[in-house]
């Protein structure tokens, strides 16, 4: 497979950062997330860094601008020149019109999104345990933390209303976006409402169905 220039969006419990994850990981892609390449520049005091620690201190949300800059770094770094996952990034149409700049000429941008019917992603978020020590994530059936033995608790905003709230608000600020980029011969749609292996399965298929035809 040439190379993958992949962007994977989901709601929050479709598994969209695990499947960005494994999905690099086999592809030998850099997986570049939006929060963490904030969190790199903020840490690593670049100029796009210092403006962003200056927004975020003072409660706003970094802007379209910022954020822009900050994933045009990193694309621009060696690792990513033969393909990237975006997870978290473009979340708005301006971002999206402006990663098709930053790729221009280069292969295919994939979009691949990652789809469970609500009900099953209140179930999952409302079933998460997390450890009240140390905050791991338990999977399903486990009563006690297994890294550190600690009591699993539900964290606040995984009870089922807020979690129907945090579904309506992603739909949204999403939808636009999701509309953008879905005429596109590009664009794929995945179900996520399988096992893990299963859903990775689909995406390698949806990821190999467009870049195979590019040949
Ligand atoms: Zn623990």
């Amino acid at each position: 497979m040439g190379a993958v220039r992949l962007v994977m969006l989901g709601p929050p419990g479709a598994g969209k950062g695990t499947q960005a994850a494994n999905f690099a990981k086999a592809h030998q892609v850099p997986k570049i997330s939006t929060g963490d390449i904030l969190r790199e520049a903020v840490q690593a005091g670049t100029p796009l860094g210092r403006q962003a620690r200056a927004v975020m201190e003072s409660g706003r949300l970094v802007g379209d601008d910022l954020v822009i800059g900050i994933v045009g770094e990193r694309l621009e770094r060696g690792d990513a020149a033969n393909g990237f996952v975006l997870d978290g990034f473009p979340r708005t149409i301006p971002q999206a019109q402006a990663l098709d700049t930053m790729i221009d000429g280069h292969a295919p941008l994939v979009i691949v999104d990652i789809e469970v019917p609500e009900d099953a992603l209140v179930e999952r978020l409302s079933g998460r345990r997390v450890c009240g020590a140390c905050g791991w994530t338990a999977p399903p059936g486990l009563t006690a933390c297994a890294r550190c033995g600690g009591t699993l608790v539900q964290r606040r905003d995984d009870n089922p209303e807020i979690v129907r709230e945090r579904l309506r608000v992603y739909a949204r600020n999403t939808l636009p976006l999701v509309e953008f980029y879905r005429r596109r011969p590009a664009f794929r749609s995945v179900d996520g409402d399988q096992p893990e292996d299963a859903v990775a399965a689909d995406i390698a298929a949806a990821v190999a169905s467009v870049i195979g035809g590019e040949r």
